[in-house]
């Protein structure tokens, strides 16, 4: 892929500091002695790394998002003149008030403004390197069982992986990137598209299994059933380095630029190789579906950050086919870039509570 010279410029002083950063916003005791010293060479204006972070991370997401919302245009092919579709329109509104609210506000700005003192006062306290995306959690409490075992699962037999591309902190950042100049262009030419890349996938469920694990050894450990203060530790610190420092922060974004902008969504998320499972074993409703006006442009599956072939479900040989996919062919997320792009309204969504039927022959005819 061709870049310009600003892009250039900019992946030059990208890399360094996007490592750089996450080393000192994860592990700033690497850098200084004490922890009064993080505060004093890594606070700014009394609020952490943390703090900062995530204010650029949300004026980023809440920018785009805000952008694409008043332009009223669609943010995915070259036709500014194509009004925003229903669907993108509420994907995006989705992406910036999750962001702004559950990601932001709730975490950040209220607990500083409830607990009094000064706002700009913030004391030393490790970086949080615990998520939900990381599936151990559902070992760890009730609430997080419920969340990862029920709630998630639930909104995956309806609306499919749309978590990734409505609601997920890690996803509302993938999102608006992917429909900026460059981030479109990471995304249309530098996301792995290979079978090879497509079997790589399976890597995701490895996580998985360590997720699952790492969760069960903690669930014995505070019931005090198998007590092993070690292991425990070890793995927990296999688990901030590897999958949270390494793959989720700085390949997960870092690679951004090089691979597209879900490397880490694809082959890594652990919650992600859950909803797959689970889609997969229960046969979720989520689909996509081809239809006959399909003319063979292709258009779609460049738009997929997920790497998927979508076209080989619309056509072959520029002949409409009318296939179909869902969580058992594929690792969609239901961001609906594909069916936005096609000029001739060549895909959609099965609608959730569709007659069965109708699918059922659109899939015998291909
Ligand atoms: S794959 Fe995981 S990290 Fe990516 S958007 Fe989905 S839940 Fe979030
Ligand atoms: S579905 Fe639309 S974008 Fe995809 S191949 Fe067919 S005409 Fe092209
Ligand atoms: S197949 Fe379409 S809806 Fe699914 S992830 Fe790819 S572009 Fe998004």
């Amino acid at each position: 892929m061709k870049r310009s010279t600003s892009e250039v410029i900019f992946l030059i002083f990208f890399f360094p500091l996007v490592i750089g950063f996450y080393l000192i916003y994860k592990y700033p005791l690497w850098f200084v002695d004490k922890p009064e010293d993080v505060v004093k060479y890594f606070y700014f204006f009394g609020k952490s790394t943390g703090f900062w972070y995530s204010t650029l991370y949300t004026g980023l997401v809440v920018s785009i998002c805000g952008k694409v919302l008043l332009n009223g245009s669609t943010p995915y092919g070259k036709n500014k003149r194509k009004k925003i579709s229903p669907y993108q329109s509420k994907k995006f509104k989705s992406i910036l008030f999750s962001q702004l609210i559950f990601f932001y506000i709730i975490p950040y700005i209220l607990p500083a403004l409830t607990k009094g003192g000064s706002f700009f006062n913030d004391a030393y306290a490790p970086v949080n390197k615990n998520a939900y995306i990381y599936v151990y959690n559902g070992f760890t409490s009730i609430g997080g069982f419920l969340y990862i075992f029920a709630i998630v699962p639930v909104a995956v037999w309806f609306l499919g992986k749309r978590y990734c591309s409505w609601f997920c902190a890690c996803g509302n950042l993938a999102e608006a990137i992917g429909v900026t100049k460059w981030g479109n262009q990471w995304v249309q030419k530098l996301t792995p598209r290979s079978k090879t890349s497509q079997k790589a996938e399976s890597l995701q469920y490895l996580f998985l299994a360590a997720a699952v694990c790492f969760g069960v050894l903690i669930f014995l450990d505070t019931w005090k059933i198998f007590a092993a203060g070690s292991i425990l530790e070890s793995w927990r610190m296999a688990q901030d380095l590897v999958v949270d420092l390494l793959f989720g922060a700085l390949i997960g974004v870092g690679a951004y630029p090089l691979f597209g902008t879900r490397i880490w969504c694809r082959f890594g998320c652990p919650l992600a190789g859950g909803m797959r499972l689970f889609g997969k074993f229960t046969k979720s409703r989520f689909k996509v579906i081809a239809n006959e006006s399909c003319k063979g442009l292709n258009l779609c599956t460049t738009q997929c950050p997920m790497g998927i072939d979508v076209a080989s479900y619309a056509h072959k040989d520029k002949k409409p086919i009318m296939g179909s996919f869902g969580l058992n062919e594929s690792p969609c997320i239901g961001c609906g870039g594909c069916i936005d792009i096609c000029p001739v309204k060549g895909l959609e969504f099965k609608k959730i509570l569709s007659d069965d039927l109708q699918i059922g022959a659109i899939e015998a005819q291909v």
